[in-house]
């Protein structure tokens, strides 16, 4: 709360913002109607797709969803074919797109809706947040898009309109301490329909207009009842925390081939990409030294707020030992069809490239 601003305190005033209820869902639908973006996912009301964006949307921008979201529910149409597959393979249609994990939630929690609800999504945010890897925002995302219920929401575009509607100036955490902006969504979402459409409208505000630079308040169907335009600190708001500067890494890579199979492993729990499949790493000195090596080349990749710099290394080994658990001797081509990290993605590359030059 602004302290020196005492007129700011009305902003938080939740009664104020639910009597403005009607007004304000009339002006953000008015204009959603009009310019609505059309996303596949908008298409149909179905629990499962929608849910499956909205995974999907955690962490990836929409732009690069939208191929993902068609060849995933073309593979896995309905909530019972995901259940069924086997996680490698909503691995493999994951590919890509980064947090994995998000991928075996999805899969497990379709698992749940099979066995505990005879594949039907529960109609309350409370049984829906129960579910793997669902949390408070796409439980109310699915809740009110799916079946119409009053619920709220709150994602980077929402929480930016309405931390300048109500003048937040409180650093946002994206957690707890956002309860105040959790609150005043709930007192806006009508409650006698359309709560999906105004949830929806809000993103859409926050993508277009609302954005985090120069906003367009002049075009904003909201701006009559925006706290931050009427005392001009949009640009102050919301109150963003610098964000940790990136932690470097250096490592090595082995690409270990013997008769024209490459030895690849399988991520581990607690590992990043667990489940996915990829190049060794951190090798013992003793098995790093044995074979002929060659210097394959040089990537650079993120991983959450690490910079990572992946040295790789060929060794053409003359006595194939046995693969563990979790380890396999595969041909390329073989390799192309498993699930992979995306530094393995690359480095198969190289890897069969330089493959068919050592054979
Ligand atoms: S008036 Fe400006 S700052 Fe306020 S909600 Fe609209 S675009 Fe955002």
């Amino acid at each position: 709360m602004n302290k020196k601003n005492p007129q700011h305190l009305a902003c938080f005033d939740l009664e104020q913002w639910a009597s403005r209820r009607k007004s304000i869902s009339r002006s953000l639908l008015k204009w959603y109607h009009s310019t609505a973006r059309d996303l596949p996912w908008r298409h149909s009301p179905d629990p499962y797709r929608i849910w499956v964006s909205e995974i999907m949307l955690q962490q990836t921008q929409v732009e690069r969803v939208k191929d993902y979201f068609h060849r995933f529910v073309k593979k896995f149409p309905t909530v019972f074919d995901l259940a069924e597959a086997e996680e490698a393979v909503v691995l493999k249609y994951w590919e890509g797109l980064g947090y994995y994990r998000r991928a075996r939630q999805l899969h497990a929690a379709a698992n749940i809706i099979v066995s505990d609800y005879e594949g039907i999504f529960p109609q309350d945010a409370c049984a829906l947040r129960k579910l793997p890897g669902v949390g408070r925002y796409t439980a109310g995302a699915i809740a009110s898009i799916a079946f119409d219920l009053p619920e709220p929401i709150l994602e980077a575009n929402s929480r930016r309109v309405l931390a300048r509607l109500i003048h937040y100036d409180t650093p946002l955490s994206g957690n707890k301490d956002d309860q105040p902006l959790w609150d005043v969504a709930g007192a806006i979402v009508p409650r006698d329909g359309g709560a999906g459409a105004f949830n929806q409208a809000l993103m859409d505000l926050g993508s277009v207009i609302c954005t985090p630079v120069s906003p367009l308040c002049e075009e904003c169907p909201l701006a009559e009842h925006c706290e931050a335009y009427r005392v001009g600190s949009v640009d102050r708001i919301p109150n963003v925390p610098a964000r940790k500067s990136s932690k470097k890494i250096k490592e090595k890579a082995y690409v270990f081939t013997h008769k024209g199979k490459l030895l690849v492993v399988r991520r581990q729990p607690g590992e990043w990409w667990e489940g996915l499949w990829d190049f060794p790493r951190d090798i013992p000195h003793q098995v790093a030294a044995r074979g002929r090596h060659r210097h394959l080349g040089v990537i650079d990749y993120g991983i959450t707020n690490h910079k990572v710099t992946c040295q790789i290394v060929s060794k053409l080994i003359s006595q194939r030992p046995a693969a563990r658990r979790h380890q396999r001797w595969l041909s390329p081509q073989e390799i192309q069809k498993l699930p992979m990290t995306s530094p393995g993605r690359r480095i198969a590359l190289l890897a069969e490239k330089s493959f068919f030059r050592e054979s």
